[in-house]
């Protein structure tokens, strides 16, 4: 009986399993033709500054919408894109349409200091992203100044020299930088401090539930204190409600980004928001 109830299990996950390689290979197909078909297109989320309660810059969030599949999360298809290298053409698909973007919302609010972009450690990596972005840049008349590249913790500590020579060249030119997600890495503290980066993003997960959670209390005032002492500024993601901008401002973290002030929104919209 329990060799039965073994074997049904086997192949519960085995049709699970290749439902999800049926899954993948459907959605590497689309994506495939996403940029060209014009199905990516990007939402802005307001980064609010917590001294002078203004937002100060937006950060870009790639979406997807395909005929057959409707809407699809960036935590699926990013992955995806990853491993099959088609992150390289859609990254920088969204690198050039946030800067274009980014100088429109300037012209309308000039009090606007940057715009914050997603770039995967694929991308960082591949053989053209310095030359690419020199020339995007170029073209469009954005200022290094005015871009923050944000790189999750995860992928920053798996770096080898060749990535932090690549770090510390964007630096030279200018590029603002985050560690983003910081707190889910494993991050060392030595490395931490000699990383040119200079702002850290606290995830999500440790911003849930603050101040009544105290573990997540203790666990955000350690990030922003260490976060203060090295240099670097501070963001807090996911924020959600006053009670958690209320103790994030008292613990002296710089900006907050979530729900609480803003959803993603449509360009349109952040546009006539800014007019209004
Ligand atoms: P992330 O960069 O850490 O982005 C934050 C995610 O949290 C976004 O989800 C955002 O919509 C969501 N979020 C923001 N505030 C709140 C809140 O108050 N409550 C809740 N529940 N969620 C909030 P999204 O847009 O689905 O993106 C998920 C992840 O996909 C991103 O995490 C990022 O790692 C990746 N991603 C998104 N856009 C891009 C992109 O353009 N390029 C790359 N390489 N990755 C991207
Ligand atoms: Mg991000
Ligand atoms: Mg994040
Ligand atoms: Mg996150």
């Amino acid at each position: 009986y329990a060799k039965k109830q073994g074997k049904d299990t086997f192949e519960y996950y085995d049709e699970k399993l290749s439902e999800d390689v049926h899954d993948q290979l459907v959605i590497e197909q689309a994506l495939k033709q996403a940029v060209q078909k014009n199905e990516l297109y990007l939402n802005y989320q307001a980064q609010y500054d917590l001294n002078t309660k203004k937002t100060k810059s937006f950060e870009a969030l790639v979406r997807w919408n395909n005929d057959k599949l409707g809407f699809v999360s960036p935590a699926t298809f990013i992955p995806i894109a990853e491993d099959t290298g088609l992150i390289v053409p859609i990254g920088e698909f969204i690198f050039k349409k946030a800067c274009e973007d980014f100088m429109k919302l300037k012209q309308i609010d000039t009090t606007l200091e940057y715009i914050a972009i997603n770039i995967s450690s694929v991308q960082f990596r591949s053989a053209d992203f310095l030359n690419n972005v020199k020339t995007i840049i170029e073209e469009i008349g954005i200022k290094p100044s005015q871009i923050e590249l944000e790189l999750t913790e995860r992928y920053i500590m798996d770096f080898g020299e060749d990535s932090i020579k690549l770090l510390n060249e964007l630096k030279l030119l200018g590029f603002k930088m985050s560690i983003d997600d910081f707190g889910t890495g494993y991050s060392s503290m030595s490395y931490l401090s000699k990383l040119p980066v200079e702002t850290i993003k606290i995830d999500k997960a440790f911003i849930d539930y603050i101040p009544k959670n105290n573990n997540n209390l203790q666990i955000t005032k350690a990030i922003i204190a260490l976060s203060k002492s090295l240099g670097y500024r501070t963001v807090a993601e996911g924020i959600e409600y006053p009670e958690q901008e209320d103790v994030l401002s008292d613990l002296g973290c710089d900006i907050g980004q979530g729900y609480f002030y803003a959803r993603p929104q449509s360009f349109e919209d952040i546009k006539n928001s800014l007019i209004l």
